[in-house]
């Protein structure tokens, strides 16, 4: 079983992330967390590529090209493998970020990123969460951890608002696959959710 969580910078996914992969371990279930991008040796070397550097050190389209290429080694080296043996996988992002990020908020390049979503990867997770929260209260928690080496984390509220909106977009479009969690609460009340949303469709 493949999940993923989704989010704006600051929205808290990371720590979700987490949390679910602590519960479901401590039932007993064999679980891989891992991350985009990233998550394997060569994907994050690639990661180091891309979050590196001033803003225009990639064009948009060489940017998607580098996203997939991690990608596609991620789920070669890491996700593949796992959910063969029978593992539980969470991903923190997988392709929903490029979607979002490189599809609707920094260019409108969505076409060639399913293009090249259907080419290289064609694999979806079985749920996705979303953890959504205000643009501006994420945008403080993620500015506060800010630690100055990551390109893409100084990109303003309108930006952190347009995110929102093309995850909150994606979720209308696969209602199935996505489930939109309120990120504003506490970590506690969100983590409970999750887990019992996660519980369930394991065991279903
Ligand atoms: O989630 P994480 O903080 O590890 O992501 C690293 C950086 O890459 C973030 O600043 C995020 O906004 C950015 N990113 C991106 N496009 C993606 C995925 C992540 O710009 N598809």
């Amino acid at each position: 079983i493949f999940l993923t969580f989704e989010g704006i910078d600051g929205s808290g996914k990371s720590t979700q992330a987490r949390a679910l992969a602590t519960a479901l371990q401590q039932d007993g279930r064999d679980v891989v967390l891992t991350r985009e991008p990233g998550g394997s040796t060569g994907a994050e070397a690639i990661r180091r590529l891309l979050v590196e550097g001033t803003a225009d050190r990639w064009s948009p389209e060489t940017e998607i090209l580098l996203f997939n290429a991690a990608r596609r080694d991620h789920l070669e080296k890491t996700v593949l493998p796992a959910l063969s043996r029978g593992a539980i996988v969470i991903s923190d992002r997988f392709a929903d970020s490029t979607r979002v990020y490189q599809g609707a908020a920094r260019a409108s390049l969505r076409p060639l990123v399913d293009q090249l979503h259907d080419l290289v990867i064609g694999f979806e997770p079985d749920m996705t969460f979303v953890i959504d929260m205000d643009a501006k209260a994420a945008l403080s928690r993620g500015l506060a951890r800010n630690s100055g080496e990551d390109r893409f984390e100084d990109m303003g509220a309108d930006f952190q608002q347009a995110l929102r909106a093309g995850f909150l977009d994606l979720a209308r479009m696969a209602p199935d696959r996505v489930q939109v969690i309120d990120g504003a609460r506490d970590m506690a009340a969100i983590s409970a959710d999750v887990l019992a949303i996660a519980r369930r469709f394991i065991d279903g």
